[in-house]
Formats: C-alpha cells, structure tokens, sequence
C-alpha cells in the first residue's frame, strides 16, 4: 500500500466529521465542507476529451476505437469521469479497502454530475457473495447511492447476482479476460424495456460490464451505459499509469 493510500486510511474523516470544516485529504488545506479542497478536485485527472463513444478509451481521432469496431461490446456506452492514475486510484483503493465510505460520496457525486444521459434504472455491478463477506460493503452500491441521489434515478441492487468468484482481471492477460468473467453473472430481475446503467468503480478491459450486458439484454434491457468512476488508459499508455499507480500494492482496481 502506498504511503499516500495509507496516509488517506489513517486520516479519513466520518460522516459526522464531514458537517464540520476539515483539511483537504490530499494536500491538507482547507477544504470547508468537503472532503477534496477546491485546488485539488480541480487537478484530479480527467478522462480527456477525444474518447471512444462507444468504451470510452482514450482515441486521438474518431468516434469509435479499433477493437470497438472489430469487436462491438454488448454494452452501448460508457461514461467515465477520471482516468485512474495518481491521485484516483489512492481514493479508490483508499474507500475499496479501507472501508470509509465518505470517499465514495466524493467519487459518487462526482459521477452523477459527469452523467449526460438518463436511464430507467441504476444496477451496481455485482460482488461475489464471498468478496461481499471479506469487503463488507459492495462498493459499486456505495457509489450508486450517491449517483442516485444526484440523478433521481432508483437503484435495482438485487436485479442480478455475481454466481462465480473469478480471479482478479488484473493479474490476467487482456485476451483472457472475457473468458474469465463467462458465465459469472445471473440476472432475474425483468428489464423489459428498459434503460439501464450499470456503476462501477473501476472499468479495465470492460470484459466484465460486457459480460453483465449480456445478461441485461437477455433480461429484455434495451439500452446498457457503464457509468463508470476511473477508466484505466489500455496498453501503451495504460499499463504505464496502471503498474505506477499500483506499485508497491498487491491491490488491483478490478476486485
Ligand atoms: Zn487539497
Ligand atoms: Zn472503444
């Protein structure tokens, strides 16, 4: 764990504290109300304008990228706020495993400000029963309450269901990713008709949000958007942020 993720651990205030005037998490400056002063939320890395409409990966030209185009996801669109790098990827890690959930209201509403588009329902992506046990919370749920609060949009939390603990995405290679995630999610809820958005923490490869849009559609969904917190930049440029922004941590931001 990083020494800055650790600090954040330590230095997390409650709910309580977040009525009173408090210091910045992140650089320790005033920040009134809130947990991020306004110097600091303002230099949170964005995701860049020019991005794939379809993934939302980073593309210098075009609407859609190249493995998009090969390989069109099962999900329409996903709508990502920041790129997980430094300091992202410590409040994430920070809110995931260390279990203050004031963090997730930062992330939370600043997702539900980044929405354009509306939807009839919000699905949090599911946890497994067993990394439900371990966690304690889902974090996907915690970030979906604050964008529902935002959005007025209401939360189906039971509508599907994680059956299989896969092994972290993380430690496998891309092209096995999609396998990894088959078969892990079932969906009972009917969702005919509808418009869903499902919330993440974190989006990857989107192997994951690809495997539930196939089950959101078998449910009669007719329209899926990740809505996402932090999307990691593929390959070249994002295994670089990824491996620096986790360096020194066996954490990894899909799990
Ligand atoms: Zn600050
Ligand atoms: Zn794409």
């Amino acid at each position: 764990m990083s020494n800055l993720t650790s600090w954040i651990l330590n230095n997390c205030p409650t709910f309580g504290q977040l009525l009173l005037p408090q210091a910045c998490l992140l650089c320790g400056g005033a920040s009134g109300a809130a947990l991020l002063c306004a110097n600091c939320d303002s230099e949170l890395p964005r995701l860049p304008a020019g991005h794939c409409a379809s993934c939302a990966l980073p593309i210098p030209d075009g609407d859609i990228c190249g493995a998009c185009l090969d390989r069109p996801p099962r999900f329409d669109d996903v709508t990502a706020v920041f790129a997980y790098g430094f300091p992202v990827d410590a409040l994430i890690q920070a809110f995931k495993y260390g279990g203050n959930l004031a963090v997730a209201n930062v992330l939370g509403n600043a997702l539900g400000n980044a929405v354009a588009t509306h939807a009839d329902a919000i699905i949090p992506m599911p946890l497994s029963p067993q990394r439900l046990r371990e966690r304690g919370f889902n974090q996907a749920l915690e970030i979906a309450r604050a964008v529902s609060r935002i959005t007025g949009i209401p939360v189906m939390r039971d509508a599907c269901r994680k059956v299989i603990e896969t092994p972290p995405q993380a430690t496998l290679p891309w092209k096995k990713r999609a396998k990894n995630t088959r078969g892990a999610f079932v969906c009972d809820a009917d969702l005919g008709g509808k418009k869903i958005a499902v919330i993440d923490d974190v989006m990857t490869s989107g192997a994951t949000l690809n495997e539930l849009a196939k089950n959101l559609r078998r449910a009669g969904a007719v329209h899926i958007s990740g809505w996402v917190v932090a999307r990691t930049l593929k390959q070249d440029s994002g295994f670089g942020i990824q491996h620096k922004a986790l360096k020194g941590s066996s954490l990894n931001p899909e799990s």
